[in-house]
């Protein structure tokens, strides 16, 4: 049995009707860029975030971009973030100028190590971006009190966290500023690029609003060097499709992350994910660590099963970030847990044979692999 880590095709024909009819009259109405489907849908998200202005754009990465730019940071700033993540994040900070100062991760939960924050904290220091990883929400009570007390924005990376929560609170909704993605394997995942940003600043909100669209609030009035980060009316109509379901997607994949759980209780070798006290988590990864871990995921895609890496080299250790020097040895748990972590199979509509099937067939390749080291 083929199982693939991700089957958008078996969601899509669970709202198939709905979404057809709705790019129709997207293509029939002439509307096409930042038409009434954006404007709904901002309105749509706001009510399902609790959240008082969204901005629709182009990705989440502009959205973490033009988040930075927003809050005016730039060239000669700080801002800490993990390095155990999307290159997007880190990326984002790059674009605008400023340099990513990365902190070590909480092995449990794979998230920036609140803990930690503090040390890394210079007087260039201008923001801390927290990535809810995998849909797990990060500590978010000490991240936004070091912030307060330092004088910091928050810019939350819940790109994979839509619908997630930390103490009943949406994630995107605590910080300064929230940033989403609508990239089609997301929970929330739109048919081509897609992001949001959201705030309950009506400063930011408009800063934004004249950023997405070459950096003017009026038509031909440009203000300051903006982007083109609009969001096309067919993908805001499909995310105004699937807004509806995303609670009920979230819900299966908690319960399919559960049913994982039980089902590798009995191999020692595999150690599932830890979810923090307090949190609602989404699951858009279902990440377990193992020995042996790139041999096991050879033996699996041999066996068609559909297990991914992410991600297989920690941000501070990537190319694009050779000028700053950051050494091997820097971030040992990201270093570390970068070599154990595998995702598996995890959408709404996994099956609970598929789910036996993964299992099984890890438990035998992760078994075999490691008793072959043992010899
Ligand atoms: C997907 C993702 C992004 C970037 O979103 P795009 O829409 O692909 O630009 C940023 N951060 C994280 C953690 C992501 O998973």
């Amino acid at each position: 049995m083929k199982i693939p880590i991700i089957n958008s095709k078996r969601q899509y024909e669970t709202i198939a009707q709905k979404a057809e009819a709705a790019v129709l009259d997207v293509m029939r109405s002439g509307s096409y860029i930042l038409g009434a489907n954006n404007k709904e849908f901002e309105k749509e998200i706001c009510d399902y975030l609790d959240v008082k202005h969204a901005v629709t754009l182009n990705s989440g990465t502009d959205a973490l971009h033009l988040a930075l730019r927003a809050l005016d940071i730039g060239e000669g700033d700080e801002v800490i973030s993990t390095a155990f993540t999307f290159v997007a994040t880190s990326e984002s900070i790059g674009i605008v100028g400023a340099k990513p100062v990365f902190v070590d991760i909480d092995p449990d939960t794979f998230n920036i190590d609140a803990a930690k924050i503090e040390a890394a904290i210079t007087p260039k220091t201008k923001a801390i971006i927290p990535v809810h990883l995998y849909g797990q929400p990060c500590d978010m009570d000490v991240i936004i009190d070091i912030a307060k007390r330092h004088n910091l924005f928050v810019i939350e990376d819940a790109c994979q966290a839509i619908g997630a929560e930390y103490k009943g609170k949406k994630v995107g909704t605590i910080g300064d500023i929230g940033c989403f993605s609508f990239y089609p394997t997301k929970n929330l995942g739109t048919m081509g690029d897609g992001g949001l940003l959201t705030t309950n600043s009506q400063y930011i909100k408009d800063r934004v609003v004249a950023l997405r669209n070459h950096g003017g609030a009026i038509r031909y009035h440009h203000d300051e060097i903006g982007v083109n980060s609009r969001l096309d009316e067919i993908q805001a109509a499909i995310l105004r499709v699937k807004l509806p379901y995303v609670d009920s997607w979230n819900k299966a994949r908690r319960e399919h992350a559960a049913y994982y759980n039980e089902l590798f209780s009995k191999c020692d070798l595999i150690e599932t994910p830890k979810e923090l006290d307090n949190t609602y988590c989404v699951y858009h990864q279902y990440t377990v660590k193992i020995p042996n871990r790139d041999k096991v995921h050879q033996m699996l895609a041999d066996k068609g099963i559909g297990a991914m890496i992410y991600y297989p080299i920690p941000l501070h250790l990537q190319k694009v970030h050779a000028k700053y020097n950051f050494k091997e040895g820097m971030l040992p748990i990201t270093e570390k847990n970068t070599k154990l972590v595998l995702s598996l199979p995890m959408f709404a509509e996994i099956t609970k044979e598929e789910q036996q099937e993964v299992a099984k067939t890890l438990i035998e390749c992760v078994e075999k692999a490691n008793s072959a080291v043992a010899v």
